[in-house]
């Protein structure tokens, strides 16, 4: 029987770890083909390597999201390889938390650019081919920090992620006909995100509250072959999952 997954073509940014990695080996377990984009390149071919020695299909992309012509590239190569792509996830993030006094503006940057631009440059590359198909997804990772703001250290991320569920949105009511979109907005999740402060002081502090707090990635990627699955004329707006003990 079908599960509507089955032979999908999904295109995955940041899938070298966390959220991404673990989407990966899930959805090609239900018989996804799988393009990988993120930039550590050898960590991609583990996955490959991995994904096709259970017997699934799956390419590794080097990819920069904030770089226009990487993500481009990242579906061109999906589409040459396996003929179509079908779903789009837009995953790579990064959360360099710091309260804004600190003034990190480098790392203000750095997160409009992947966590914004990257999403958007994916709309860009993805939505031509899926206007010309007639069918296609887009799957845009917000976050609870999207819904509500975490001042004091996350407020620049949480404007981030706001962002990608007004773009997502916006988008949904927008979107050529036969074309999906859904937000994920997880809470804590385990994965490398929580390392990504350059403020000691922060960085301590989250990664304890992550540790008591947070619940596996694969909750997120149950989410994301939930969303997938369902009949194509059947639109999963928008997921919110977090831990019990989440506000
Ligand atoms: P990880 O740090 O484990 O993974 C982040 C992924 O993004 C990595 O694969 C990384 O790959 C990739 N990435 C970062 N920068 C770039 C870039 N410039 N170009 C391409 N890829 C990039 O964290 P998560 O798995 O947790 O994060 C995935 C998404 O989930 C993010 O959007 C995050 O904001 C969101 N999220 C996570 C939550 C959590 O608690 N973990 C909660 C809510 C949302 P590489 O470094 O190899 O490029």
């Amino acid at each position: 029987m079908s599960n509507n997954i089955k032979n999908k073509v999904l295109v995955i940014t940041g899938a070298s770890s966390g959220l991404g990695e673990t989407t990966a080996r899930h959805l090609a377990s239900l018989g996804a083909r799988l393009v990988l984009g993120a930039r550590r390149t050898e960590r991609l071919q583990k996955l490959v390597a991995d994904i096709t020695a259970a017997g699934g299909e799956a390419i590794a992309v080097t990819t920069d999201v904030a770089r226009r012509a990487d993500v481009e590239a990242l579906v061109a190569q999906g589409v040459q390889h396996f003929g179509r792509i079908d779903v789009l996830v837009n995953n790579a993030g990064i959360m360099p938390l710091a309260p804004m006094a600190k003034l990190k503006v480098e790392e203000w940057d750095r997160m409009i650019d992947v966590n914004i631009k990257g999403v958007l440059y994916g709309v860009a590359a993805a939505l031509p081919r899926f206007s010309a198909q007639g069918s296609g997804h887009i799957i845009n990772v917000a976050s609870v920090a999207g819904i509500k703001v975490f001042a004091g250290m996350g407020t620049v991320y949480s404007a981030t992620k706001f962002a990608v569920r007004a773009l997502s949105e916006g988008l949904r009511t927008e979107a050529p006909e036969g074309v999906r979109t859904t937000i994920i907005s997880p809470g804590a999740v385990d994965s490398e995100l929580k390392t990504h402060s350059s403020d000691q002081e922060t960085s301590a502090a989250v990664q304890a509250w992550y540790e008591a707090n947070q619940i596996p990635a694969d909750s997120v990627a149950r989410a994301i072959a939930y969303a997938i699955e369902q009949p194509e004329n059947v639109d999963i707006s928008e997921v919110v999952l977090r831990p019990v003990a989440q506000e």
